[in-house]
């Protein structure tokens, strides 16, 4: 293989093209917007690995958990991966147990996961407010992190351009190029690329790209909203806390970032309703109720993120028969699995030959009416924006 296209530059499009020209394709990234101008700069972009099952899909989850370090060290500062604790606990009965369950079956699958007493909370979080707090125990992951997938994904395409990568920003694709069964390359308008494979990533718009090819990718648009602070230094947070009605992590630039399921629930008519300030302050009061620094700081802004999310919530990786040559790579949690999903699919691509490791997740699968990725099961209920 030699020509390579890569259709978007978000975090998996920039893992793509960055695996391409370390292995010598000849490398050229199309993309509508900026970099990371998609669900990449709207995320809350944690290690989700603990959340993930079945249990191969954890362990791919893992393993480019840890990829994610060694990629760092490769590239050099500034590195985009912060890591620190994770903490989380529930409010009811119900919810400990359920975080308990997980704990217990993480801890037997080897992830490093602990319990602990709440006044805990005080040494690895001491500005979070401790009575927010009712549950007699924490579970902590004392080897999570959060990504800065903004930098993460300049970082990537840096050193690809630095490698002879042609990236093109402000250019939409439109259409595929076609030779028999195979996709040749792309048009933008009356422009024409040429290559050997044509890289699906688009994020949520990747169904729409690969309908351009004849093929259907069974893909939901889940919305969520992302807060950003105003800085607030003195928040000085030092773990990722996951508490009951809202997620918190430190943000650059001394910010906090937030995210909350009751919010992203009431979600439901389309990207409009990001713009609802109700639900942007009911995000931040939320934050404030968890780490009371936050009361003094505003919401600088919130950015409604689309999650793409495969129907039984597993990524979809590969090439369909009716389209060779045109490779999907589309995945929700793309932030934790960009490092491990572009090395393996690229070496698919070079190699000619199928990693075992990715045949769970081909587009043409049968897919079960369960959704197979249980973090997801409460989110595969919200209606979809693009009613596919
Ligand atoms: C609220 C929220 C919270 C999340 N939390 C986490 C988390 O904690 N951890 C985690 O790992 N993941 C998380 N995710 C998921 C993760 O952010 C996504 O899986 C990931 O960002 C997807 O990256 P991508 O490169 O596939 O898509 P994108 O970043 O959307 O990139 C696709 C790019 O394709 C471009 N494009 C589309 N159509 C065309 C076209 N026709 N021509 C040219 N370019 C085109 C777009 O402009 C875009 O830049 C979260 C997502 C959301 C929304």
């Amino acid at each position: 293989m030699s020509r390579a296209i890569v259709l978007g530059a978000g975090v998996l499009g920039a893992s793509a093209a960055y695996h391409l020209a370390l292995a010598g394709a000849e490398v050229t990234v199309l993309e509508a917007g900026g970099p990371a101008s998609g669900t990449s700069s709207a995320t809350f972009s944690i290690d989700v690995t603990h959340l993930k099952t079945p249990r191969s899909y954890y362990e791919l989850n893992r393993l480019s958990a840890e990829e994610h370090i060694v990629l760092a060290e490769e590239l050099g500062a500034p590195s985009w991966r912060h890591p620190m604790p994770l903490i989380q606990w529930g409010h009811t009965a119900r919810e400990q147990q359920i975080i308990r369950d997980r704990a217990v079956r993480l801890r037997s699958w080897g992830h490093p996961c602990r319990f602990a007493e709440p006044t805990e909370l005080n040494e690895l979080a001491p500005t979070v407010d401790a009575a927010a707090c009712a549950a007699e125990e924490l579970v902590v992951h004392d080897r999570s992190a959060w990504y800065d997938a903004p930098l993460f994904v300049r970082s990537l395409l840096d050193r690809a351009a630095l490698m002879g990568a042609d990236i093109r920003y402000g250019l939409r694709v439109t259409g595929m190029i076609r030779s028999g069964d195979r996709i040749v390359g792309v048009e933008s308008g009356s422009r024409r690329w040429e290559a050997d494979w044509v890289v699906n990533c688009a994020g949520p718009d990747a169904d729409r790209i690969a309908r351009h090819a004849g093929v259907s990718l069974p893909l939901k648009q889940i919305p969520g909203l992302v807060g950003e602070s105003t800085p607030v230094p003195e928040a000085g947070l030092s773990a990722i806390v996951a508490a009951p009605d809202v997620d918190l992590r430190p943000a650059p630039g001394s910010r906090i970032c937030s995210i909350s399921w009751s919010v992203d629930a009431m979600l439901s008519s389309g990207p409009a309703s990001g713009a609802d300030l109700r639900l942007e302050e009911k995000l931040h009061r939320l934050g404030q109720e968890v780490l009371p620094a936050l009361r003094t700081a505003r919401l600088a802004g919130a950015r409604l993120g689309v999650r793409p999310v495969p129907a039984d919530g597993l990524p979809l990786i590969g090439t369909t028969p009716q389209a060779e040559g045109l490779y999907h790579l589309v995945t929700h949690s793309g932030v934790n699995l960009a490092p491990v999903l572009g090395r393996l699919a690229v070496q698919e691509m070079i190699s000619d030959q199928p990693d075992s490791r990715l045949a769970p997740y081909r587009p043409g699968r049968d897919m079960p009416a369960q959704v197979q990725d249980e973090s997801l099961q409460v989110m595969s209920d919200q209606p979809s924006l693009a009613g596919n």
